[in-house]
């Protein structure tokens, strides 16, 4: 049969990794150099077609600074899903990617599905965390690991596809 299904979705992780970016780059096929900051949290909505259901995605940007951490909760109480992002060129972008991991491991939906996204794949001359080290966490801690870039528009339709192909069906 085929299935409908809403599902909410949040991007977390560290102002400038690209999560604005990676939901532009999904939702309408762009890309801004000069992406400006989210303030508190912006809504998006785009569906996606998988085997066997249509998953229409309501997704949650928020914003990555500490004084609205907070606010971070309401945004992934009740998440089907999780995009965990960090920036490859930024060793303390991926250390922060891993406390929201714990935090949505403490907190979170135990069903959710979490994927952790090393972006901005194409800076590879400047790359400070390897493919191999967000390969190794993800596989430890129950996410799956894809290098995006929102810039280069590598990964990004596949890891919105990736999360939709492994969400529970009704
Ligand atoms: P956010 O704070 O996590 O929402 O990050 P933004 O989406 O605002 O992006 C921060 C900056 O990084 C912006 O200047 C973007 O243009 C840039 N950026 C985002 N994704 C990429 C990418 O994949 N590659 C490159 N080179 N730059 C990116
Ligand atoms: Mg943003």
């Amino acid at each position: 049969a085929h299935n409908s299904l809403n599902a909410k979705l949040v991007l977390l992780g560290d102002m400038g990794a690209g999560k604005s970016s990676l939901v532009l780059r999904f939702v309408k096929g762009q890309f801004l150099e000069f992406q400006e900051s989210t303030i508190g949290a912006a809504f998006f909505s785009q569906t996606v077609a998988v085997k066997d259901a249509t998953v229409k995605f309501e997704i949650w940007d928020t914003a990555g600074q500490e004084r609205y951490h907070s606010l971070a909760p309401m945004y992934y109480r009740g998440a089907a899903a999780a995009i965990i992002v960090f920036d490859i060129t930024s060793t303390d972008s991926f250390a922060r990617a891993k406390k929201w991991v714990q935090e949505l491991q403490k907190q979170g939906n135990p069903n959710m599905v979490m994927a952790l996204a090393g972006n901005k794949s194409d800076l590879e001359d400047r790359r400070k965390v390897t493919a191999e080290e967000g390969r190794i966490y993800a596989e430890e801690n129950g996410l799956f690991f894809m290098e995006t870039s929102a810039k280069a528009a590598i990964n990004v339709n596949d890891i919105f596809y990736e999360i939709a192909r492994r969400l529970p069906r009704a």
